[in-house]
Parts: structure tokens; C-alpha cells; sequence
């Protein structure tokens, strides 16, 4: 994860949906299918805790500016919240609803003991010195010290945020409570607890649904092509293990716009280039550059948005040509354009499933941190791979089953999950 631009060109067409009624009508339409009672229905759809920060931080020309900040509890019915804080400028409380809510499916959906919850910070991280971004930070844990920990909430990176971040976090939480406690936050730099693999764990996850949904569409990866919408963590690391199965990516973007190559492109040359380029592809020569819009609608066998929210929305659903959709992303695709990409047959496999690679990692993180004890790289891989395969096959089944797409197939199984363990565990 890296600090990237977090404030992009608005999609040209963008229709905004609130992100967390978003959430919400697929949930609707889920828990229909289950037909879940009222009062579990209820509490599913309020957060569990709301918190909302101001934190004053003193900045290097010596005023203060006063930053808003939130961590939403969605639940913690499967175990402690778990989820990143995204550092943006245009973060705000019901986009962490929603990703603290779609948190808590995604961890019922790979079986992993947590429950849901997201942090955000309303900064620019791109405009501000490393000290003000370390400042900022610990405020941010200070201020939340009595909600987060190994055993209550447990912070994570995202959007604009990075291992060093999750460091200061470790830090600053370790010095408030007087002893050291990696297990507060994952995606720590590996020296200081962080887990190997959790760097690519997401991408890697995505890889692993993208070949496990072409197998299913009786597609080739060596005789298919790809769009990578975003160049940051998740899209970058994706497009490059994608290409090492044999998927000719012939389209990449970050903020700076998109680029194709007809013949593929080289994606270790171009993660070069992202890299010395102050992490921006612009100026990217071994590809033609073309609009967002283009990429999304490239005749590509594969789309994989790994960038921002609702980019493939009602406005340009009908006009996507690849046959598979793999979200990388959280929220890339609004809830009005699941119907038309429904009734053109495109697969979807949805970011609650595609992107749980990370949160997977995430676990097995906090789990050596709290053995004290590591993994190799290569018992990490095995371990995600197979969570990865578990959940894409239970999903799909669950899709075949009630004759719905992958994404409320999804929510099928994290709510049913979620609902019998609230029940188990009882409500006073
Ligand atoms: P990042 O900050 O590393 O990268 C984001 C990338 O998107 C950058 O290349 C940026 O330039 C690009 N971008 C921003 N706006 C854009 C636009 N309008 N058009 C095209 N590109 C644009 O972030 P990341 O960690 O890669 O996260 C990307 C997405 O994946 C987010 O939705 C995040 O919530 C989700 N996600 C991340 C992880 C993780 O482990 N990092 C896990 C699960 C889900």
C-alpha cells in the first residue's frame, strides 16, 4: 500500500449513489432471499458504534488545523472489528458506513473470526510533510485509544494510507497503554511484526477469484485480456500476477489517466516507472494513453477496477464489453448497474469476496502476532490461496443455488453466517 493520489478526475460520468443505501439494497435483496426476521434485519443495518474525532495537529508553518475523523463499528458479532482508515480528501461518515459494513461480510464471507469496521480521515495526504502525516496519525490513535485494540478493533491500512502509517499506529497505542501490542493494527512494515505476503495478499486474492471464475466460464487465461483500472496496491500487484498467469493486460490507469498497449503491457516496467515517478504513471511511454471511460468499456476479456468507488455505474454498465468483472476495489460498482451487467451476463465477482485476500492476510497477521511466532511466505500463500478457493467455490454453489448472481451470493453467506452467530450469541 502506498501513499497515492486519493482525489482523482471525477469520473465523467459518474452518478453517485449514497455508498452506504449502496450497501444497502444488496443486503435488502439478500436478506430476502433468506428471508431473515425483522429484528436481525434491524441490527444489521445500524453500525454498532459511530465515532467522529476532531483532531487538532500542529502543522509545519506552526498553526494548527483541525482534522475531522470517524471509526464505524459495524459489527462485532464473529469477533473483534476489523478494518483500514483511509486517509482522503473527500472521506466522509456514510462512505465508512458502508465500508465498515461491507468489512463485516467480507470477514463472514472468508470465515475469518472478525467483525467489520473502517476508519477515515478527511486530509490530503499528497500535500502533507511526513511529520504533519505522523502528527496526524497518533492524534487520530490517542483520540481512539479506548475503542481500538488486539481484542476490540483492530485498524488496518487503506486508501492513502501505508506501513508506515500502520507503524506510528503500533506506536502511538503501544506507548498509551505502556507496553507493546503488535496485534493493534496490521500491515505493519515486516520488521516490526508485519506479516510476509500481506503487501501483495490483495492483489494475490484477486488473481486467485479472477482464474477461479474463468474456470468456471471455461475461459483461458493464456488466450484472454485484461483492463486494470488503478495502479496502487491492489491494481498493480493484480495486473502483475494476472500477466504471470498468461492474461495479456493491455490496460492500466491510475489518477493520471489510462493507458493501452495492444500487445500487453510490460507491468514490471510500468510498476518501475509508478514508482520513480513520485507514484504516478503519467508520462507512462511503453503504452498510448487513452480516457478512463475507454478503459472501462475496452473490448477486454477481463475488467479488474482496483481504484476508487462507483465507477461502473447505470451510465456506462451497458456499454462494458469484457465478460468477467473482478472487483479489486471497494464499491466500484454501483447498485444500479448490477442489473444491467445481470442482464448482459457479465460474471461479477464481487469486492467482498475478490479483494478478502487482504483481510485474510490481515488475519493470519494478527494470529502470529498473538502466537509470537512467524510464517514463511510460502505457508502464508498456501494458506490464502486455499481460503480464496474455499470461499469463491461456497459462493458460487451459493449462486447456483438460489439462481443469483456472485454478489448477493456473497452477501447470502456472510448474512446467514453473521445472523446464526448473533442468534447463538443472543441480544439483551
Ligand atoms: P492505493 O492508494 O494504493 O491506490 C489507489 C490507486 O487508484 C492509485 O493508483 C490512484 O492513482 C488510482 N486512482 C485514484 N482515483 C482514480 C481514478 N479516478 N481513476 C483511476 N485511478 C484512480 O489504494 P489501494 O490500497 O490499491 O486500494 C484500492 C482499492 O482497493 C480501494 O477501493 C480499497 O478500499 C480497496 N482495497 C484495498 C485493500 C488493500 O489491502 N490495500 C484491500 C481491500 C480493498
Amino acid at each position: 500500500m502506498a501513499l497515492t493520489q486519493t482525489n482523482g478526475t471525477p469520473h465523467p460520468v459518474e452518478e453517485v449513489e449514497n455508498p452506504f443505501e449502496s450497501m444497502l439494497s444488496r443486503f435488502q435483496e439478500a436478506a430476502k432471499i433468506l428471508d431473515i426476521d425483522e429484528d436481525t434485519h434491524k441490527i444489521l443495518v445500524s453500525p454498532a458504534k459511530e465515532v467522529k474525532v476532531n483532531l487538532t495537529v500542529k502543522m509545519d508553518n506552526g498553526r494548527v488545523q483541525v482534522f475531522e475523523g470517524w471509526r464505524v463499528i459495524h459489527s462485532v458479532y464473529l469477533g473483534p472489528s476489523k478494518g483500514g482508515i483511509r486517509y482522503a480528501p473527500n472521506v466522509h461518515l456514510e462512505e465508512v458506513k458502508a465500508l465498515a459494513a461491507w468489512m463485516s461480510f467480507k470477514c463472514a464471507v472468508v470465515n475469518v473470526p472478525f467483525g467489520g469496521a473502517k476508519g477515515g480521515i478527511k486530509c490530503n495526504p499528497r500535500e502533507m510533510s511526513k511529520g504533519e502525516l505522523e502528527r496526524l496519525t497518533r492524534a487520530y490513535t490517542f483520540a481512539l485509544a479506548d475503542i481500538i485494540g488486539p481484542d476490540r478493533d483492530i485498524p488496518a491500512p487503506d486508501v492513502g494510507t501505508d506501513p508506515q502509517i500502520m507503524a506510528w499506529i503500533y506506536d502511538a497505542y503501544s506507548r498509551r497503554m505502556g507496553f507493546s501490542s503488535p496485534a493493534i493494527v496490521t500491515g505493519k512494515p515486516l520488521v516490526l511484526g508485519g506479516s510476509l505476503g500481506r503487501v501483495e495478499a490483495t492483489g494475490r486474492g484477486v488473481m486467485v477469484s479472477a482464474l477461479a471464475a474463468m474456470g468456471k466460464l471455461g475461459m483461458n487465461p493464456k488466450e484472454s485480456s485484461a483492463a486494470v483500472q488503478g495502479f496502487g496496491n491492489v491494481g498493480s500487484i493484480s495486473a502483475q500476477l494476472i500477466a504471470e498467469k498468461g492474461v495479456k493486460v493491455k490496460a492500466i490507469s491510475d489518477v493520471s489517466g489510462a493507458y493501452w498497449n495492444d500487445n500487453g503491457i510490460n507491468i514490471p516496467e510500468a510498476m518501475d516507472y509508478y514508482k520513480s515517478n513520485n507514484l504516478s504513471l503519467d508520462g507512462y511511454k511503453g503504452a498510448e494513453k487513452i480516457g478512463n471511460e475507454e478503459l472501462l468499456t475496452a473490448k477486454v476479456d477481463l475488467l479488474v477496477p482496483a481504484a476508487i468507488e462507483d465507477q461502473i455505474t447505470r451510465h456506462n454498465a451497458d456499454k462494458i464489453q469484457a465478460r468477467l468483472i473482478v472487483e479489486g476495489a471497494n464499491g466500484p460498482t454501483s447498485a444500479g448497474a448490477d442489473t444491467i451487467l445481470n442482464s448482459k451476463g457479465i460474471m461479477v465477482v464481487p469486492d467482498i469476496l475478490a479483494n478478502a485476500g487482504g483481510v485474510t492476510v490481515s488475519y493470519f497477521e494478527w494470529v502470529q502476532n498473538r502466537m509470537g511466532h512467524f510464517w514463511s511466505l510460502d505457508d502464508v500463500y498456501k494458506k490464502e490461496d486455499q481460503v480464496m478457493h474455499d470461499s469463491f467455490e461456497k459462493v458460487y454453489q451459493t449462486s447456483q443455488k438460489y439462481n443469483c448472481s456472485l454478489r448477493i451470493a456473497a452477501y447470502i453467506v456472510a448474512i446467514d453466517k453473521i445472523a446464526s452467530t448473533m442468534k447463538l450469541r443472543g441480544v439483551f
